[in-house]
């Protein structure tokens, strides 16, 4: 047990060393604690819970890279759903004070409340 509890700490401190400012390694020790940082303790937490202590240690290292690999295509999928939707804004070149995005079908720029009226013409559906 002792061996595999060393595996663990192994495993932060790898994970530690490629993550800002050593929170990960702060929320492994003292998860409770308040270091500011919720990605940290997220990945903290998220190695300790899903470590398999019957594991080897090639085993360990495949679940913690499927773990964040899953986590880091959720934040990825949110992160390009985000950029999608600022992308849609026209240039600041528009001066009349309307917010404009641009229509994901068609690229036409349209009034912002008049989006949801546009999305639903028949030839865009
Ligand atoms: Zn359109």
């Amino acid at each position: 047990m002792a061996k595999q509890t060393n595996r663990l700490k192994r495993l932060i401190d790898l994970i530690d060393r490629a993550y800002p400012d050593g929170l990960v390694g702060q929320y492994y020790a003292d998860p409770d604690g308040d270091h500011g940082d919720s990605l940290a303790r997220f990945i903290a937490n998220d190695i300790r819970e899903t470590f398999a202590f019957s594991g080897s240690w090639e085993e360990q290292l495949d679940a913690a890279i499927d773990r964040i690999a899953r986590a880091n295509a959720e934040i990825g999928g949110v992160l390009l759903e985000l950029q999608t939707e600022r992308d849609r804004f026209a240039p600041e070149a528009r001066t009349d004070g309307q917010t404009y995005l641009r229509c994901l079908k068609c690229g036409q720029y349209v009034i912002e409340g008049e989006i949801q009226a546009h999305m639903s013409r028949e030839d865009h559906k």
